[in-house]
């Protein structure tokens, strides 16, 4: 049908005021979910444990206004006109994938039977709680029917939002949009192929760096005025974010002007805080870096979980461990630690940073080991999902494998298959982003030093402005835009490979352990 002129003009200014009001009830549901964070930071750093369960209630409360905003039917039937319209097709690229994943988002929640999402959420408070007390006793039969119970509930959430999809991409699909299992575990296992030997090389090398300057007396005041010092050099802005003190260290955002990093403090071994620090200040430059006009709608947020762990673990271990950033850190550190650090040169202290030490527990594994951890349970919990594995034999499974790729089995249960929370609190689909996050690290560090001439320098000059500039045009800019691998071919100029971490590890621990 002819439209005149005006008519259409009409009709793209009312699709204007659709737009703007879906907009409203994301910013409203926004607003409800920053006060549930606030909520969430409260409790895992300044809470007294005799409020948890009032403190449950509040956030019980919160998540139930939060799920209803962003299931209200009014809202979907606004999105779905807003899908055919004009302004889907044609508006700005903000506007056009705003559009798209609101509706994605929506219909992923509708299809979502109310049951089973209040099922899940008791069945997972619950199998955290059985958790607890499994892993203190390394009793597996206090975890297993839990397990049970919450892989079917996951199971059942996979073909319920995501009916198209292979259950377990639908799950990962949660946290690695557009991310497929079979491309996955294709990098994972060149990956695997390639550590096993690096990590046998490292551990029966005749020289091994040795972490001993490390291991001094490090006052926590003095590394918290340190720890400040390089969070803020390398661009983390203290004016909308905070760093406070917790036991499992977390980036939180509770508005678009207050990011909160936190971190734990060990006196007798920095890397502790200072690495937490980094890693988190990385997080937090990933989140005062998106577009802050656009914040709670789909391009203020972050692209992915593994782009969010790439920013974390550039930081860390690409700028952290590099001799160039300890050019430049060391005299800063001395400062700050004259006694721990007396007589020490910052070649000493970069080549402590580089020990690789295969460990029972994937949160104290170093760098090169950390990988093995991740993708061991990226195929142990994708077997249960695709019913190749009983939970019932999961320990069995556990130990095996780990004896395959590090060469010892864990003696306990609470150093193998307990040891993490993620699957009691319903994460399957989680772990791979960790792993996915340190390969994109490795080739967007290496795309940087082609982009910005003299990085090097910089860096040894404690000059971080060019690089974070360059991470804040090209990843930042984009918020959740673009689909992580789509995103990081763009930014590289190449597809997201494991090629760039595997190089990047040979080449550093390689040279460290002597073994090129
Ligand atoms: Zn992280």
């Amino acid at each position: 049908m002819d439209q005149s002129p005006t008519s259409t003009h009409a009709a793209r200014g009312s699709e204007a005021a659709l737009f703007e009001q879906a907009c409203m009830t994301a910013r409203e549901a926004a607003v409800l979910a920053s006060v549930e964070a606030a909520l969430g930071w409260d409790e895992r750093t300044l809470m007294p444990p005799k409020a948890a369960s009032y403190r449950g209630e509040q956030a019980a409360a919160l998540a139930g206004l939060v799920h209803a905003k962003r299931t209200d039917p009014a809202l979907g039937e606004l999105l779905a006109t807003l899908a055919a319209s004009h302004l889907a097709s044609q508006g700005t690229p903000e506007i056009r994938a705003a559009i798209r994943l609101m509706a994605q988002d929506y219909e992923k929640q509708a299809r979502l039977p109310a049951r089973l999402v209040t099922e899940l959420a008791k069945t997972c408070v619950d199998a955290q709680q059985a958790w607890m007390v499994a892993r203190a006793e390394s009793s597996w039969p206090t975890l297993a029917p839990w397990l049970e119970k919450v892989f079917a509930l996951k199971r059942e959430q996979a073909s319920c939002q995501r009916p198209d999809l292979d259950p377990y991409d639908s799950l990962l699909d949660d946290y690695e949009p557009g991310g497929r299992w079979p491309a996955v575990a294709e990098r994972f296992e060149r990956l695997r192929t390639a550590l096993v030997p690096l990590v046998r090389g490292c551990v029966e090398s005749s020289s091994r760096p040795s972490d001993s300057v490390m291991r001094r007396h490090y006052p926590i005041r003095d590394q918290e005025r340190f720890v400040r010092a390089v969070a803020e050099r390398i661009g983390f802005d203290f004016q909308r974010g905070r760093l406070d003190t917790t036991d499992h260290p977390f980036c939180s955002t509770l508005g678009p002007d207050d990011c909160r990093i936190t971190t734990r403090w060990d006196e007798s071994y920095l890397p502790t805080a200072l690495f937490g620090v980094l890693h988190e200040a990385g997080h937090g430059l990933y989140e005062q870096g998106l577009p802050r006009e656009w914040f709670g709608l789909p391009p203020g947020e972050a692209a992915s979980l593994a782009i969010h762990e790439s920013q974390s673990r550039l930081w860390e271990n690409f700028v952290g461990r590099s001799p160039e950033f300890w050019e430049w850190c060391h005299p800063l550190a001395r400062e700050f630690f004259p006694e721990a650090l007396a007589g020490t040169t910052a070649a000493d202290v970069q080549a402590a940073l580089l020990v690789v030490e295969p460990s029972f527990i994937r949160v104290e594994a170093d760098e090169v080991t950390y990988n093995l951890h991740v993708m061991m349970r990226f195929d142990l919990e994708r077997a249960i999902v695709h019913g190749d594995l009983a939970v019932a034999d999961l320990p069995a499974a556990w130990n095996e494998r780990f004896g395959k790729d590090f060469g010892r089995r864990p003696p306990t249960d609470a150093e193998g298959v307990l040891q993490d929370i993620h699957w009691s609190a319903g994460l399957i689909g989680y772990f791979p982003t960790y792993t996915l996050g340190n390969m994109f690290a490795a080739q967007l560090m290496q795309a940087a030093e082609r982009a910005i001439p003299g990085l090097d320098r910089q860096m040894a000059a404690g000059e971080f402005g060019d690089l974070l500039g360059w991470l804040r045009r090209t990843v930042h800019a984009t918020g959740r835009t673009q689909e992580s691998g789509p995103l990081v071919e763009q930014v590289t100029g190449e597809p997201a490979s494991e090629r760039w971490l595997v190089e990047s590890l040979f080449r550093r621990y390689g040279t460290a352990y002597g073994l090129t």
